[in-house]
Formats: C-alpha cells, structure tokens, sequence
C-alpha cells in the first residue's frame, strides 16, 4: 500500500539554527507539500551536555518567519507525540526497543570504565592501528555481555553498575542502500564500530532515538544533511535487527552549503567573520553574544527563503524567483546536486532587490512609514510615501535604502563637493536663474511638463544637460547623483523646487568661493 509522505525536521537545540539547517527544513517543507504529505517538527534533545537554552524557541521562530509551518511536532502537537526526545524518554518509549535488541542478539552491555576505554585505545595504537574503535574485533577484548558469563552480567546489572548498550555490527558484511540523492551507497561493515545505542545515564543516543521515533513516528523519507551520511548504515543495520526493514524510510542526503569561496562548509562561525549573516534571525546566545539575522538586516522571508532553495537545487529552467508556493510546485529531489554548493551573498542580495521591486509602491509606504517616523520626517500622506518609494527601489537593496537620500523630505544641508568643484562653473548661477524662471511660469508641475520645459530650455540656449542638470541637481538635493530630477520636482512641488533653487545659490555660491580661495 503507498504510504502517506511523512517528512521531519529533527534539530537538536544545540545553539541557533544555522541557514543549512533552515535549507534541510525548508527542502523537508517543500517535499512534503508536494506530495500532499506532512511535516514534522521533532526536537532530538537527548544530548543533555549540548542542550543550549533558548535554541528551542529560536528554533521555532525561525522556522515561522520563514513560513515553513510543521503539520505536526513541537509547539503544534498531533497523534504521534511528545515530539521532544526527552520527554519521550521519560514516557520510556526506546527502552523497550533497546531490549528488543539485546534479546535478538543484535546489542549488548558493555561495563568498560572510561580508562578502560582509553587504555583499549592505546594498546591498539601502539599496535599499529591508526583509528582504534570499539568494533567486530576489539569487543572481544572488553568487559561486556559477549565477554562475560551471564551470570556475572546479571549480577552487574542487579548491582546497578554503570553500563551502555552497544550495537554489535556483523563481521564482514556490505550494508548498502539506495540514496536519493547519490544512488547506491555501500559501506562494508569493518568500517562501522559498534556505537552506544543507551547511555549510562539512560538516555538513548541520536542513533537509537532517531530511528525509533522515524519508525514510530511513520516518517517514509528522511531528508537531512550530508553529515550523517555515515550514519546511513547503522540506520540500516537498525531497521532490519528491529524487524522493521518494509517500512524503513527512503534516505536523501543534502548537499553541503560551502563558504563563498569553495573551501570548506560555512560555518556558524563564518557569517559575522565575513560580513553577512548565517543565520535566519538574530541569535543571543546565554553569555550575550549576538549573532546577525537575516530577518534584522532586512531581508524579506521570501527573498531569504527563494536563495535558500537554490542552495543546492535548481529548477532545471532560467526561472530564479519562486514563492512558497512556487517552490513547493516545482521541487524534486531529483534536482538536488551532489556536490556542495557555495553560499553567494551577493546573489542573496540580488534576491532581495528582485523582491523589493515586485512589491507595489503602496507596499513599501507601508514598510517604510516606521522608519520615516522613527527619523522624524514629515509628510503629507501615504501617496507620497509611496512616490518615494517608487522613486528609490531602484536603487534600493532593502527598505531601510529607500531612505538612503533624505532630500525628498528635508532641503540639504550639504553640497556635494565633487560637483561643486566640476561642474559648477562661473556662468551656472545665471543658467540656473534662468530655469527658475521657466519653472516658476510652469502651471502643472507634473515630471513631464517640467522635463519638456527643461529640454526646450536647453534647446533655445543651445546648452547641453552637462551644463544644467548638475548644478540643478545640487542645488535641490544636495547630490551628485540621483534619479530623475523631473520625478525629483514634480514630487517636491514647485514651492519647494524653487525655495531650494534660492536657498542653495547663495550658500552653493558661497561655498565655490571658499574652495577656490582654500
Ligand atoms: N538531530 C539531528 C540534527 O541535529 C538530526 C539528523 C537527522 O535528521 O537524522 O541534525
């Protein structure tokens, strides 16, 4: 029978959620949607000493500023839970299954001391071996259940004596899967060691914890990143000691997320080291260090979401911006590369700017209206917010820049001096006196009459808009730079145009002339 798809998002709350993590999400997300399915959000907190406070939360905030919204898990609930490991070992769910194990032969105790331990290791080095494990042939050598009589593991156990289970690999065996990212994977089993399944502190471990709650929780695809690749196999191994190899999920290993320039994965430790965030949201950590956040430097979920997905997939045809929804149409998992693939700020950027255009005029006014307040600036009313807006995003790469140039609400202050020095030459003022003129005689001051007015201007005087418009622009703005003056007038009004044109020719005046004598 064809199962439901279910998918889960599995972090442990270890510190924030780095951009790979919100990737791994999002991909699990995208899948699940696709194919009518559902994702599940399961906190893996079995490794008490790496517990970090506050990641959980930050966990879940993260997920929801990007819209990738769980079906079920954490903070949703749903008729598979408790979705937190650690409570599910209260509720003394993987207990069972660990004696499962030992009774079918497939794990046993061991009671080896931690210098016990180290001691194994140093004999096997001085033996030649390069990377000593616990595995098919040091066991032999330890204090555990294949080692000891029964009787002496019994009267251990009854003492209460600190112990682990171990998973005991088989000798000599090929343990393959199939990927569906990298096809066939196959590792022999001399290459697996014999890892803790159950703690001494009688937690489980992330191995025996993730595949219970997989087979528990019928998730039918596991979707994760390529670091537990290696732990592809003991999953295997896993599935089949606990009869339950026909509903063992399919494995996809995502591809990792490389620094800018190819060497090695980003780290969580590169994004302020490098000048862009790597992480979704800001991150205090407990001692008070912030992390930046992609929401906090003004990035747009959607645009932050879009450079997520094609970290690693692609839709196969030129198109780069997808919502959501979307995305959640075109992916497969077919498209997911094998190799790493580099983080490009510039490019995520560039994604932002494309959603900044998309957005209405009206839009923006509205997400700029705080942050025209917060600076004090008056206004007449939303449509001119929005005119700015339309004025600005061109050039914009957040909404924050719409507000880069502040002369749409106040007159400058200051002049631009490499204009000032170049293009403001003897005869300017009296050019300028006279386009004052024409301006003042213009009854519609709309952007067009005022540039048809302009270039007749220019034309009967025979003059060229290198002549002009420099020192027009400096005289209203203050700048060197700029977008349409037309657009600049029109949106001022002519009161204001021609306040500035007056204010600015003395001062502008003034200022040429302590250049020239400085
Ligand atoms: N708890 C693991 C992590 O932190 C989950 C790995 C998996 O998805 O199996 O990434």
């Amino acid at each position: 029978m064809e199962r439901k798809v279910r998918v889960r998002f599995a972090p442990s709350p270890t510190g924030p959620l780095h951009i790979g993590g919100v990737r791994t999400a999002l991909y699990n997300y995208l899948f699940a949607k696709k194919h009518g399915g559902d994702f599940l959000l399961r906190v893996e907190d079995t490794d008490q000493t790496r517990y970090v406070k506050g990641a959980e939360d930050y966990i879940l905030e993260a997920l929801k500023w990007c819209g990738i919204t769980p079906d079920e898990g954490v903070g949703v609930g749903g008729e598979y839970g408790p979705y937190r490991q650690s409570e599910r070992k209260e509720a003394g769910i993987y207990k069972k299954y660990v004696d499962q194990l030992v009774e079918s032969g497939n794990a046993y105790y061991a009671f080896d001391t931690s210098e016990e331990l180290d001691q194994m290791r140093e004999n096997l080095k001085a033996a030649g071996v390069a990377a000593p494990q616990y595995n098919a042939n040091s066991r032999n050598s330890m204090k555990n259940s294949l080692t000891l009589s029964a009787e002496e593991v019994q009267k251990r156990l009854d003492a209460g004596e600190p112990h682990v289970v171990r998973v005991k690999i088989p000798r000599n065996e090929e343990i393959k899967f199939q990927d569906l990212i990298r096809g066939w994977v196959v590792v022999h089993s001399a290459n697996l060691d014999d890892k803790v399944l159950f703690k001494s502190d009688g937690m489980p471990t992330y191995h025996m914890a993730n595949v219970v709650d997989d087979y528990m929780m019928k998730i039918t695809h596991v979707i994760r990143g390529e670091e537990w690749l290696p732990s592809g196999p003991l999953h295997v191994l896993l599935y089949r000691f606990l009869g339950w190899e026909d509903v063992m999920p399919e494995f996809a290993h995502l591809p990792l997320i490389l620094k800018p320039d190819g060497h090695g994965k980003l780290s969580k430790r590169d994004g302020d080291r490098l000048g862009f965030p790597v992480f979704p949201i800001e991150w205090k950590a407990p001692d008070g260090e912030i992390s930046s956040g992609y929401r906090e430097a003004g990035y747009f979920s959607e645009a932050h979401i879009n450079m997520l997905a094609f970290l690693g997939w692609n839709p196969g045809t030129p198109q780069e911006i997808f919502s959501l929804e979307g995305l959640t149409e075109a992916f497969t998992l077919e498209r997911v590369g094998k190799s790493g693939a580099k983080f490009d700020p510039d490019k995520t950027k560039w994604f932002n700017e494309q959603y900044l255009r998309a957005k209405t005029n009206e839009e923006l006014a509205q997400l700029v209206k705080p942050l025209v307040e917060e600076k004090g600036y008056t206004y007449s009313n939303d449509d001119f917010l929005a005119s700015v807006c339309d004025l600005m995003k061109e050039r914009a790469t957040f909404v924050q820049d719409l507000l880069n140039d502040n002369y749409l609400f106040v007159a400058p202050t200051a002049y631009d001096e490499k204009t000032l020095r170049k293009k403001w030459k003897e005869n300017t003022p009296s050019i300028i006196n006279e386009l004052r003129l024409i301006l003042e005689g213009i009854s519609d001051f709309n952007s067009t009459n005022i540039e048809t007015e302009f270039k007749a201007f220019l034309e009967r005087n025979e003059l060229g808009f290198g002549a002009v418009l420099p020192g027009f622009r400096l005289l209203v703005t203050g700048a060197g730079m700029g977008p349409s003056m037309f657009d600049i007038c029109s949106l001022l009004g002519k009161e204001e145009t021609l306040a500035r044109i007056d204010s600015g020719l003395n001062k502008v005046g003034q200022l040429k002339e302590a250049l020239q004598n400085g």
